[in-house]
């Protein structure tokens, strides 16, 4: 679904990304964990383009990531991204904020899209949240809002860059439980966390990151022995 293959980033003179290699497959949970600066947030946003790699080749589900502007078009249609910092529309409700890009976009008819955004908000437990301003939420129903709407464009793939870094303890298991939902329901997800007891649980592999390289890749259970 993901393939990289030899991708290099750099800021400047800074190299943040040193010859990635990484496939995930269909349905598969990938998490990367590594030390703060060692290149996760910067692997995962060359993915959609939200930072331009300089050499190698990505592939998302068939279509290679060129500056062709509609294979990046279509490559961020089939990639939903849930940020640390939740980055809802302030001025919109949390029905619009998930209805806006399947009406503009998608060209979906605004009943049926508000339809989609109710069941969706079931799915990640805040229905009642539905004609409310983000800025009326907590950060954990913030960012559920952030999954909804990023499902709502029905994408193959989620990247997750450190869903829950920005909240409160009491608020991280209600986002990492939607999170599991997900993987198991058989999304194919890339996730950036610190979280080792998601990763633990959930992932099927693993992706150590230091220093812009993978390091080391494998199972959980490569990771974590039980004594
Ligand atoms: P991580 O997500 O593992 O914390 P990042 O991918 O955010 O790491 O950053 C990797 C390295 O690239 C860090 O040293 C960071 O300072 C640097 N970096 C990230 N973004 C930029 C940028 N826009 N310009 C210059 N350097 C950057
Ligand atoms: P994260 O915690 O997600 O790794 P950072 O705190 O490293 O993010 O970076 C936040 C923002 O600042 C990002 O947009 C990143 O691209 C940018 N940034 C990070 N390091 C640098 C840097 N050395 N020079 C310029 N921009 C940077």
């Amino acid at each position: 679904m993901i393939i990289m293959r030899d991708v290099c980033k750099w800021y400047g003179n800074f190299q943040a990304l040193r010859n990635i290699n990484l496939r995930v497959k269909p349905k598969e949970v990938v998490v990367i964990i590594g030390p703060s600066g060692s290149g996760k947030s910067t692997l995962i946003r060359t993915i959609n383009r939200l930072e331009k790699h300089q050499s190698g080749e990505i592939i998302v589900d068939n279509i290679p990531l060129t500056d062709n502007v509609r294979n990046i078009e279509a490559i961020r249609m089939e990639t939903g991204m849930v940020f640390q910092q939740f980055n809802l529309f302030p001025h919109l409700t949390v029905l619009q904020n998930i209805t806006l890009a399947p009406i503009k976009v998608r060209k979906r008819k605004k009943a049926e899209a508000e339809a989609m955004a109710m069941q969706l908000l079931e799915r990640v437990g805040i229905p009642e949240q539905a004609n409310k301003y983000p800025a009326q939420l907590s950060g954990g129903q913030q960012q559920r809002v952030a999954i909804a709407r990023a499902l709502a464009m029905q994408p193959k793939i989620m990247l997750f860059d450190e869903p829950t870094s920005a909240l409160d303890p009491e608020m991280i298991k209600e986002v990492l439980d939607v999170m599991k939902e997900l993987a198991y329901s058989g999304m194919t997800m890339l996730v950036v966390t610190h979280e080792m007891g998601f990763a633990r649980e959930v992932a099927d592999r693993i992706v150590f990151m230091d220093g812009g390289e993978i390091v080391e890749s494998g199972p959980p259970e490569h990771f974590f022995h039980n004594p």
